[in-house]
């Protein structure tokens, strides 16, 4: 069965009694045992809850693993994942990362002794010379956001395997429709599940899945213990956005290529940062290991000037952080998600007072592209005064 189909029917056969074609929110956190010594495969609800176990088995088979986790965040997802490493422990890092990610580990995780290397996660030459004893995993996103780095999966899982390291991606921006990191290599998959998993800017959720036995019993051991683990409430919720993936994203990645497109012709725009691109560095890798492009991109203005009246002009697009969600959101990342990355780091990938990350929305390309329009007109008039 192809993807599309097994998105729809998330949950869709798993209830028994009723035939409720959709799964129902077991709120409940105590699980009566028949006598002493049985179990209805429940206990208590942090080690597993009936809607979340609906929801992680459909995570882990959509990502073609062995084993899913559905956690409070994405942070507490990755947090669950850093926590298989002890003191001493080192990682290789991608070098234009999620800011929380990054603060996560420069202020939390190493003062329990982990520490981290930051790369380009592509350059193998470079990925090799960050190795030591103590190098544990390497950690990546592709794309990275938001100057959407593409690293080769399949090579780098190969070279991490080769050493001894586990491979963590995470695929929040291109979710299981387009990439599927595990087939690919990689040991561990995480997703800030907030984004198009949920896919509404409705509910905040993160996601495991773990390829191999011990390191899902491994992984099971620490959700359960660390109890970052997500509501049915939550959910539920998310399983019904989950099941509309497939339209979603084929929607966000077509409006996203016209949009990317329009503006790279703009003459108030210096670049346009989308791996759909034909001149992005990542493209023919990209083409490669997914089969489609996300519906976030970042653009370069020629002048940093402009950035605040767009900011300020645009109306059918929000100005707001967060990415993957129906309706168009932009942010400025070097004063919002990625302001705990210092200015050095950012000034080394890019990420600067010019660029603006675009999550491209489900509404008609035609109404974007319209208001993308008048707040350059408006941003032109204001500046230039014509
Ligand atoms: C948002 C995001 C996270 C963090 O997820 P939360 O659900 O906000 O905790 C991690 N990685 C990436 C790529 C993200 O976009």
């Amino acid at each position: 069965m192809k993807i599309e189909s097994h998105l729809a029917h998330i949950g869709s056969e798993k209830e028994p009694v009723t035939g409720a074609v959709s799964f129902p929110i077991y709120q409940a956190t105590a699980f009566r045992h028949p006598k002493l010594g049985q179990s209805t495969g429940f206990d208590y609800a942090r080690t597993k809850s009936p809607t979340r176990t609906v929801l992680e088995e459909a995570a882990a088979q959509l990502e073609s693993g062995d084993a899913g986790f559905a956690c409070s965040s994405g942070m507490a997802a990755l947090t669950t994942i850093f926590s298989l490493f002890s003191q001493g422990d080192h990682l290789i890092v991608s070098l234009d990362l999620y800011g929380g990610t990054y603060r996560l580990l420069e202020k939390i995780m190493s003062r329990y002794g982990v520490t981290a290397s930051y790369v380009d996660t592509n350059d193998l030459d470079g990925v090799s010379e960050l190795l030591q004893p103590n190098t544990k995993a390497v950690l990546i996103e592709t794309p990275t956001n938001p100057l959407m780095m593409i690293t080769d999966l399949e090579r780098v899982s190969a070279w991490a395997k080769s050493k001894g390291l586990l491979t963590i991606v995470d695929n929040t921006l291109l979710t299981p429709f387009f990439q599927r990191p595990i087939e690919l290599g990689a040991d561990i998959v995480v997703h800030s599940a907030t984004k198009y998993l949920g896919g509404h800017n409705d509910v905040l959720a993160g996601l495991i899945v773990t390829k191999g036995k011990e390191l899902s019993e491994q992984m099971a051991f620490l959700h359960n213990s660390l109890g970052a683990v997500l509501g049915p409430q939550d959910s539920w919720l998310l399983m019904r956005g989950m099941k509309t993936l497939a339209l979603r994203m084929e929607r966000h990645q077509l409006n996203a290529t016209a949009i990317a497109n329009y503006l790279l012709e703009h003459e108030a725009i210096e670049d346009v940062y989308y791996p759909a691109l034909p001149h992005h560095p990542g493209h023919d890798v990209q083409n490669k290991q997914s089969s489609g492009n996300t519906g976030i991109f970042s653009f370069r203005l020629k002048d940093a000037r402009y950035v605040e009246p767009i900011l300020r002009h645009i109306k059918l697009i929000a100005f707001a952080e967060s990415l993957g969600g129906v309706e168009s959101l932009m942010t400025y990342p070097a004063v919002q998600t990625h302001a705990d990355i210092p200015l050095e780091i950012r000034q080394k990938i890019g990420l600067d007072d010019r660029l603006l990350r675009f999550s491209v929305g489900i509404e008609h390309a035609d109404d974007l592209i319209a208001d993308l329009e008048q707040a350059l007109a408006e941003a032109k008039r204001e500046i230039e005064g014509v």
